[in-house]
């Protein structure tokens, strides 16, 4: 079996490393007779995967103590409805940077539940981000929220917006684990687990604990932070072995340098792609360049009529979910960390040889 470069936006590749290794300790961890899929999440094996697992994220990240780390389900959607609820803590409105897809799905999920301020915003069809001494912060809003890393327009923040007192919300789904981020600044992180943590259906929530305890009414158990931070993200039956996975990530990345090697070959697999989409007038990438993403690359082809020659090639060469979002079009490039240095080359090479024989 040879397995393919998949530059899917998510659910998307893992490293290769990891899956092997869960191969390995599929029917049998360990030794214990069974596989993680059948254990109970109370017994003392499951109970020391998940200590390790958030041990490790925390060691990554460099979580503050005065922060808990919560492995939820619901996707990073559900985290649309329990940032409200957890974090309005009596008061009326919150402030939300709106830059795409996700963010406008944030937004609206809120706007059930309190005033939304839009306090920046990318105008329609542009490709970038507002700048940083344009946002309209209210100081008596509950909290800012902003997408870091927009993975359907490729649009990455190039700062970190300061909202004060005001507690920082980022939805992390798409960048979460690329690079070094300081965790303090931040009220809640949270994030999808199927791009760079492990498989669907984990959601990672870092939030400070002072946030914590107080919700709207009418709040499910399931979505209040302090019923799920007090039972250690176990107060109905976790995602267990997503959870599984993820530690197996977590250590992997370890032993890739932490997030600070991550950064650098992430900076180098991105660079080399931008470079060769700017090299050619055959490909154009339409993002503002300080704000293009470290994680997804949309490009167009000058004739669109040569999409479906493209991605059918590409899959011929082992090159596999190309396509481009429906609402952007032309190609998209999801290059998250477990994808190598060698699967971004080798995309690079296709689309020169594309371009020889089509341009
Ligand atoms: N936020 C961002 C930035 C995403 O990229 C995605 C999914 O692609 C989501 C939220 C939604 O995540 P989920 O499917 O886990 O709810």
């Amino acid at each position: 079996m040879s397995r393919v470069y998949n530059f899917s936006a998510g659910p998307a590749a893992l490293p290769e490393e990891v899956l092997k290794q869960a191969q390995e300790e599929m029917v049998d961890w360990h030794g214990c007779g069974m596989s993680v899929m059948e254990m109970s999440h109370r017994g003392k094996e499951f109970m020391s995967i998940a200590a390790q697992a958030e041990a490790d994220l925390r060691e990554l990240m460099a979580v503050p103590a005065n922060y808990k780390v919560l492995f939820l389900q619901g996707g990073a959607s559900s985290q649309f409805s329990m940032v409200p609820m957890n974090l309005l803590r009596g008061k009326s409105s919150a402030d939300y940077i709106n830059t795409g897809s996700w963010s406008k799905k944030a937004i609206s999920e809120a706007k059930k539940y309190c005033n939304v301020n839009v306090v920046g915003e990318t105008p329609a069809g542009q490709f970038t981000v507002p700048a940083a001494d344009s946002l309209q912060l209210n100081a008596d809003a509950a909290y800012l929220h902003y997408t870091p890393n927009e993975t359907i327009q490729g649009i990455e923040f190039p700062y970190l917006p300061e909202s004060g007192d005001v507690p920082l919300v980022g939805d992390f789904s798409s960048t979460i684990l690329s690079r070094p981020v300081d965790v303090s600044k931040y009220g809640v992180i949270y994030a999808g687990a199927q791009k760079n943590i492990g498989p669907a259906g984990l959601t990672v929530v870092i939030v400070r604990e002072d946030l914590i305890g107080e919700t709207i009414a009418g709040t499910p158990a399931m979505f209040d932070y302090q019923i799920q931070s007090e039972g250690e993200s176990m107060y109905n039956t976790p995602p267990t072995y997503g959870w599984y996975l993820a530690g197996l990530v977590f250590q992997w990345l370890k032993s890739k340098g932490g997030l600070a090697g991550m950064a650098e070959i992430n900076q180098r697999k991105s660079a080399a792609l931008y470079a060769a989409i700017d090299a050619s007038d055959f490909y154009n990438n339409p993002v503002e360049v300080n704000c293009r993403s470290w994680m997804n690359v949309p490009f167009t082809l000058a004739d669109a009529e040569l999409d479906a020659k493209f991605l059918a090639d590409a899959k011929e060469a082992g090159l596999v979910t190309l396509k481009g979002h429906r609402s952007v079009g032309g190609m998209r490039a999801s290059i998250y960390n477990a994808m190598p240095e060698a699967g971004v080359q080798a995309l690079i090479d296709f689309m020169a040889d594309f371009e020889k024989r089509n341009g």
